[in-house]
């Protein structure tokens, strides 16, 4: 849940209902309330297994922060997570759904965990194409994840300031692609960017509003796709079944993992 404190506390939840725009990042809006580039922030939230957090904010977008969900999942550590009487519900997929457009593509299979397979072709002699392949499980998101930040090329930079968005720095939140090579390097992983894109999709996956037990194929899709997904499931009630599952296989991190400074 978003509260705009520059607005009375106006809430905006973080839910596919209240998805406004995607392009470049994804927006919600709840009458005319704009809350601006959610999917890093959620993504943290999924990646550290909280499904119940308010989030205040003082403008209409999320900070950028490093371009990635690391400095988030850091603040979340330090804050601690405090652990709920009632058992999580998850979203367990029972049929699969598949969305193509054009040569992208997304889909979703059952499976009793939840894991993510991306893959890019992004003409750039870094880049080329890219699989990334995670399970969402015993820290990984924290290892493999969290720290993959956004790229982008100087052209998108004026075009997301052209939009009123990014006012900050811009070598500071993100990898800045130029013709050959990377305006700001070292990368921290060779293959960072599709990284990146698996970080992307958990966060806006995160609008189904419960944490997912399914099998995500991703092809050159991006936030519109995402979220296309995210409604044409919530919308097809056969596709998935409600569950609470006890067995810590299930959770994204297991309890010992990372949760320090919880509180009772
Ligand atoms: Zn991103």
């Amino acid at each position: 849940m978003f509260h705009r404190v520059d607005l009375d506390g106006f809430a905006v939840e973080a839910i596919s209902r209240n998805v406004a725009r995607v392009s470049y990042a994804t927006s919600l809006m709840k009458r005319g309330v704009l809350i601006s580039t959610t999917e890093h922030l959620l993504s943290a939230f999924i990646g550290t297994g909280i499904d119940n957090a308010i989030v205040e904010l003082d403008n209409l977008e999320l900070p950028i922060l490093d371009g990635s969900a690391r400095p988030f999942v850091e603040l979340i550590q330090q804050a601690g997570i405090r652990k709920q009487r009632r058992p999580r519900t998850y979203l367990r997929i029972r049929h699969a759904l598949e969305l193509h457009e054009g040569d992208k593509f997304i889909a979703v299979y059952p499976a009793e965990t939840y894991s993510v397979s991306y893959t890019i072709n992004f003409p750039h002699p870094l880049i080329g194409k890219e699989t990334f392949s995670v399970e969402l499980a015993n820290g990984n998101y924290f290892r493999e994840i969290a720290s993959a930040r956004t790229f982008g090329s100087r052209q998108d930079e004026q075009t997301l300031r052209n939009m009123g968005l990014i006012r900050g720095a811009s070598r500071e939140n993100c990898v800045v692609l130029t013709r050959d090579s990377v305006e700001n390097p070292p990368l921290r992983f060779a293959d960072e960017f599709v990284r990146h894109k698996v970080l992307d999709l958990i966060g806006d996956l995160a609008l189904l509003g419960k944490q997912i037990l399914g099998n995500v194929v991703a092809d050159r899709a991006g936030h519109a796709m995402h979220t296309a997904l995210v409604s044409r499931l919530l919308r097809d009630q056969t596709l998935w079944e409600e569950t609470t599952v006890e067995d810590q296989r299930h959770a994204v991190l297991t309890s010992d993992q990372a949760l320090v400074g919880q509180t009772a």
